[in-house]
């Protein structure tokens, strides 16, 4: 007789092993099922820093940041496309994430200084998503719950509403597993270069992927041809701007660049493209990776100057440097008058009467500039100047699975499925459609993570 497992969870990421505890924890057999090995485990989640969360003032931040506030901020950066509900739904879950976490083996670093202006409504992990980690495969493992390493879900077995079994592939076997519930939790498609480019075109073979190599959304293809419903706009993806000199997968959060707001950005063809003083940094940096993604050759460059360099965290590679803008213009391979016009056009029209404060919305803003820069605007005229070169970096997509307020995923004009699952990447696009609020990927995750590994304890 074959195994059955009460719950098969597919990924081993933060949203999947948050499912496994909870359903481990109601005493669930729980077979988790992630395709790294045990070096590489961990997905994207393992780059991670830290999570946004509903709280009153708490040790590990600097203040309140209430259920109201948190909403405000993502109907503002989605421009209120987001599924209300389940967006109200995930924001009052956080209120209970820091207890679920610490409860799990989760450390907190003390609340963060600086200008990246996530001290009050963040809390940082102790030893990173790394960290996090860990103590989570080693929590799930003393729950009883087996890990299979080094193994992928092909396909899942469906029976009209009703999950079956998973296949999948470890080395050059493959093998039918039995399950009464299933949890999706094998991220988005940002991996998988031939569907990015069905949505993308050539564009796509220019961006670098920051997180792991195996979220290529093969389950949740699997799950689309079994009638499920797919939500989210498949072009959109939360890509930030990384060092063109990244490597292809598995850059992690070190080949981010974070000196926009400090600066102008330009194209190849030495023209700016985008406000870069729009909004605080945390709130803007997302988009920045698909306006590069829509230039020529996929590539822009901050440039900065000696007033600034030093203002934003410190970048792996080191940036291109030059006495003139003509030096710095042939050092990127910019056509140098061009470079050279765009600079002084952006200087006159910066306003002589603002104050530069990096830590808010300050009062630096252009005048009758096209684009303008709406704050943090200084002249770029003290040598030496500086050029990062840039390239999408893409994070996670957005399109996934639909789900109702108990994780549960959605289908194509017929009722729920019965005993089918999903939580973190593999459904933010019900909520998340256009921009992204730092530390809010991890929230989806331990909220809906928790929910789906419940929810699947409670069908079996
Ligand atoms: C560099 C970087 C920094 C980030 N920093 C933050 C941050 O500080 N805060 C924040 O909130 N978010 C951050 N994010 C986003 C965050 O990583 C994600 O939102 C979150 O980790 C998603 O969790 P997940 O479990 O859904 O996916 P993942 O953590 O990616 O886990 C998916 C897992 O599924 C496995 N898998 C894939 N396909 C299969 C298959 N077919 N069968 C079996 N297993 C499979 C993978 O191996 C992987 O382990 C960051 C992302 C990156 C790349």
């Amino acid at each position: 007789m074959q195994e059955t497992w009460d719950v098969i969870v597919a990924g081993g990421g933060n949203a999947g092993l948050s499912a496994a505890i909870s359903a481990a924890s109601k005493g669930r057999r729980v077979l988790l099922i992630e395709r790294g090995d045990e070096a590489s485990r961990g997905g994207n989640s393992k780059y991670t820093r830290d999570i946004r969360y509903a709280h009153d003032h708490d040790a590990i931040t600097t203040g309140r940041y209430s259920e109201a506030e948190f909403l405000e901020d993502l109907l503002g950066v989605t421009l209120g496309k987001t599924n209300l509900e389940l967006a109200k739904f995930v924001i009052k879950e956080s209120f209970g994430v820091k207890e679920f976490m610490e409860d799990n083996g989760v450390l907190w670093q003390k609340p963060l200084k600086g200008t990246l202006h996530l001290a009050r409504t963040n809390a940082f992990f102790l030893g990173g998503g790394k960290a996090l980690v860990n103590a989570y495969y080693a929590r799930a493992q003393k729950l009883g719950v087996k890990v299979m390493y080094s193994a992928a879900v092909q396909d899942a077995v469906i029976e009209e509403d009703t999950f079956r079994s998973v296949v999948v592939q470890s080395g050059d076997k493959t093998q039918t597993i039995i399950g009464k519930a299933l949890v999706a939790a094998s991220g988005g498609f940002e991996s998988n270069a031939a569907w990015l480019e069905e949505y993308w075109g050539e564009a796509s073979r220019n961006f670098v992927v920051r997180g792991c190599a195996y979220n290529d959304g093969l389950l949740m293809r699997a799950l689309f041809k079994n009638s499920a419903l797919p939500v989210g706009d498949p072009r959109d993806a939360h890509m930030v701007l990384v060092d063109a000199r990244s490597p292809r997968f598995d850059g992690g959060i070190v080949t981010r660049v974070d000196s926009v707001p400090f600066g102008i950005v330009i194209n190849v063809d030495g023209k700016r493209f985008y406000d870069e003083g729009e909004e605080l940094w945390p709130k803007r940096y997302a988009i920045w990776g698909r306006l590069t993604a829509e230039q020529p050759s996929q590539m822009s460059f901050s440039i900065v100057d000696s007033k600034t360099v030093g203002l934003f965290l410190p970048t792996t590679f080191p940036p291109h440097r030059a006495n003139s803008i003509v030096e710095l213009a042939n050092k990127i391979a910019v056509e140098p008058r061009g470079l050279v016009e765009t600079v002084q056009e952006f200087n006159s029209h910066v306003a002589d009467d603002g104050r530069f404060n990096p830590g808010i919305l300050d009062s630096c803003h252009t005048d009758g500039l096209r684009p303008p820069k709406s704050h943090w605007a200084l002249p770029i005229d003290s040598p030496p100047f500086y050029a990062y070169p840039l390239m999408p970096g893409i994070t996670f997509t957005y399109m996934g699975l639909g789900v109702d307020g108990s994780g549960r995923v959605l289908r194509r004009g017929r009722s729920p499925f019965r005993n089918v699952f999903a939580a973190g990447e593999n459904m933010m696009g019900n909520i998340l459609t256009k921009g992204y609020l730092a530390g809010f990927g991890m929230t989806i995750g331990t909220v809906f993570g928790k929910v789906a590994g419940e929810q699947a304890s409670s069908v079996v």
